[in-house]
């Protein structure tokens, strides 16, 4: 009887594979359920060895798929993320695989031979498109094979109706698409007008569907029953049938990188697959990364421009409101609020942006000045009003509100500064009998709030919205006709290493909400320093002028995107831990030529659920050598006694230093 040997990836964090026996032939790509460590377990099929190996191996019990779940171009990208980012392999395709495949339950049989096709509906295809939009469609037409493009057009430019038309021509070819959105809050939108355009039958793919929905979606992608899906991070690699296209819209958002496990970049990923599957891929924004622009000056990607709003309308000019002398109500100068008054009595909306929940960042004693804080972060409470907590960010704990001061027992307690819900009550109280609409991450944790949010929006005529990022972020709101911008000076003023490209999107991207309709818009930007250059370059709306200048700036500094970054991220629960172990790494690249190592440094969250965090920052000419480095700190540190006592991580192209 023959007996064949396997390589499999199991969903531990160790970055090793393992091996075992089957007397089955197993495709790669394949679930299997395995006993690891006296545990059943689910592992992933990577490799077919050849040879016996010199070691004793267990037996496969059970093969989950009939057909593989990951081809071998999902093979191919998945273990060159698991290199790229140094990241366990059996997590890396724990991430891409739908929630309850990741359980020993076995998969439908796949049958490919759905015919699906998709009409366009007339009644929503309306207008022409302008002489822009129409040379930008014949352009994206023309793309071939592997060919990012980037498509900058100006908020309000039509971006989406050009996905819609491209999409037409490509499923038209039998061809199924792609889109990604960096937050699930920009699905809706997006749904309704591929719902709009061309029927139901349109699949959604994020992290807060139910495993059962989503294992849905990607089962009808991958026997083509569905051809165009919608999604976010997760959703880079649904495997859809005959995939044609792929479309990354709002391409500079961060929020395409995830923040915690597995670091990847969404956005550098979908590119990676449009590279192994040899696909177009269009990255859409009015804002676009500093990356995506330096690849379109090394002519690696294509660019494409619409400078105008499709409807004709101005974009809205910015007013800086310096408030150094203004009194605020909630955060709100005297000034904001005539002319929020104003734009309510001409029956339009207002977009408030604070980028802050919960009512008040601050409770602090006047008398000690002893400040709320997370006993397991070193993070401070926000009080939020509608649970009566202090509430921390960082872990979700929450706490009482005392009444005394614990430090010196008087009650001379108070709360300082202002989130989304202050100003929301606040404005309930000065504009009575007006609708006030916030959005934020607890005003959209239950399900379907969001929806009922935007189509509340949509529904009234003079509102005030008030949010957080998420509101700032591609909608199209056509009512609102005055933008207010109450906290940027953080942004201003930060030292962070990407600070001025994420604000200047920032202001771009809240302006890009206002005036869409009739083009009398404005924004007003609460600043304390109104005469910071970046600010004053920024105030005149060209956001491609000013992230050019901000390109070159880099290129003298040799930061990102002219050199590769990693940190080296530890966390343990006593500080000199990380500290011990970052120090033996960098007297290790001390003596390297080609790389510098800063640190090792406190990361700004110092404390995080218990545990102290530590960074090492590492710089290289390039991200061959950057990773040349990270694996050869991979085999040196696996021995090490200091190793053991931390948890560490590389953050491949980190977005901040948080
Ligand atoms: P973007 O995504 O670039 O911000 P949208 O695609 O949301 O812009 O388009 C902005 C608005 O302009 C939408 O309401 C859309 O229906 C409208 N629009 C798009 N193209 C045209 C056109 N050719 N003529 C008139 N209106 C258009
Ligand atoms: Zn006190
Ligand atoms: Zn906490």
């Amino acid at each position: 009887m023959n007996i064949f040997y396997y390589d499999i990836a199991i969903p531990i964090p160790i970055r090793e594979t393992f091996t075992y026996q089957s007397k089955d032939i197993i495709q790669t790509g394949t679930r299997v359920a395995i006993k690891f460590r006296n545990k059943e377990v689910v592992g992933y099929v990577i490799k077919n060895l050849k040879n016996k190996p010199s070691f004793p191996t267990t037996e496969i019990f059970e093969i989950l798929d009939s057909e593989p779940i990951f081809k071998s171009s999902d093979l191919q990208i998945i273990s060159w993320l698991a290199d790229y980012y140094h990241h366990p392999i059996g997590e890396v395709f724990d991430t891409f695989c739908p929630p309850s495949l990741r359980k020993r339950i076995k998969t439908d049989p796949l049958i490919t031979s759905f015919d699906t096709t998709y009409e366009v509906i007339k009644e929503d295809k309306i207008f022409e498109l302008n002489a822009e939009q129409e040379n930008c469609v014949k352009e994206l037409k023309a793309l071939k094979g592997f060919d990012p493009c980037l498509l900058y057009g100006v908020t309000g430019s039509g971006k989406t109706e050009i996905y819609l038309r491209i999409s037409d021509i490509y499923l038209s070819k039998g061809k199924s698409i792609l889109i990604l959105v960096p937050e699930i809050s920009l699905t809706p939108q997006l749904q309704e007008r591929f719902i709009n355009r061309f029927g139901d039958n349109i699949g959604i793919y994020h992290s807060r569907q139910t495993p059962k929905q989503r294992y849905d979606v990607w089962n009808k992608a991958r026997s083509g029953e569905i051809k165009i899906v919608i999604g976010t991070r997760s959703a880079v690699l649904c495997p859809l049938h005959n995939l044609g296209l792929m479309i990354i819209d709002e391409e500079h958002d961060q929020s395409y990188k995830q923040h915690e496990g597995f670091r990847f970049s969404a956005r550098d990923l979908s590119i990676k697959r449009a590279q192994v599957e040899d696909i177009p891929i269009i990255l859409g924004t009015a804002t676009p990364s500093l990356q995506t622009l330096k690849l379109v000056q090394d002519k690696k990607y294509k660019q494409i421009n619409i400078l105008k709003r499709a409807n004709g309308s101005e974009p809205p000019g910015f007013i800086v409101l310096d408030i150094n002398d203004s009194k605020l109500e909630s955060g709100i100068a005297k000034e904001s609020l005539d002319a929020i008054e104003m734009t309510l009595s001409q029956n339009k909306q207002v977009l408030i942006f604070i980028n802050r929940r919960g009512f008040s960042p601050l409770y602090e004693c006047n008398d000690c000045r002893w400040v709320a804080e997370c006993k397991s972060c070193d993070a401070r409470l926000v009080f939020h009003h509608g649970l009566d907590r202090l509430m921390c960010h960082r872990c979700e704990s929450a706490y009482g509100v005392p009444k005394k001061c614990p430090e010196c027992a008087h009650s001379n307690l108070s709360l300082q500064g202002s989130g989304t819900e202050r100003i929301e009550l606040f404005l309930e109280n000065y504009f009575k009998n007006t609708t006030i609409i916030r959005l934020d991450h607890d005003t959209t944790k239950k399900k379907g709030a969001l929806n009922e949010i935007i189509k509340k929006v949509h529904e009234s005529d003079s509102a005030i919205l008030i949010g957080t990022q998420m509101l700032a972020k591609g909608h199209d709101f056509p009512k609102v006709e005055l933008g207010v911008i109450l906290n940027c000076d953080a942004g201003i003023t930060s030292p962070d290493i990407n600070s001025l490209e994420k604000i200047s999107q920032l202001l771009i991207q809240v302006s890009g909400r206002v005036g869409r309709k009739e083009g009398n818009g404005k924004v007003l930007i609460q600043t304390r320093y109104p005469e910071d250059e970046n600010l004053r370059e920024l105030k005149s709306g060209d956001y491609l002028n000013f992230a050019l200048k901000n390109l070159k700036q880099k290129k003298e500094l040799h930061h990102p995107p002219y050199t590769a970054v990693s940190l080296l991220r530890t966390s343990s629960p006593l500080a000199e831990h990380n500290i011990k172990f970052l120090e033996k790494v960098a007297s290790i690249l001390s003596i390297e030529s080609d790389i510098s190592a800063i640190g090792p440094i406190p990361s700004i969250i110092t404390k995080s659920r218990g545990n102290f965090r530590h960074h090492l920052i590492i710089q290289t000419t390039s991200k061959t050598l950057l990773n040349k480095f990270a694996q050869d700190i991979i085999s040196s540190v696996s021995s090490w006694k200091e190793t053991k006592k931390v948890k560490w991580y590389f953050d491949i192209d980190p977005i901040d230093y948080s």
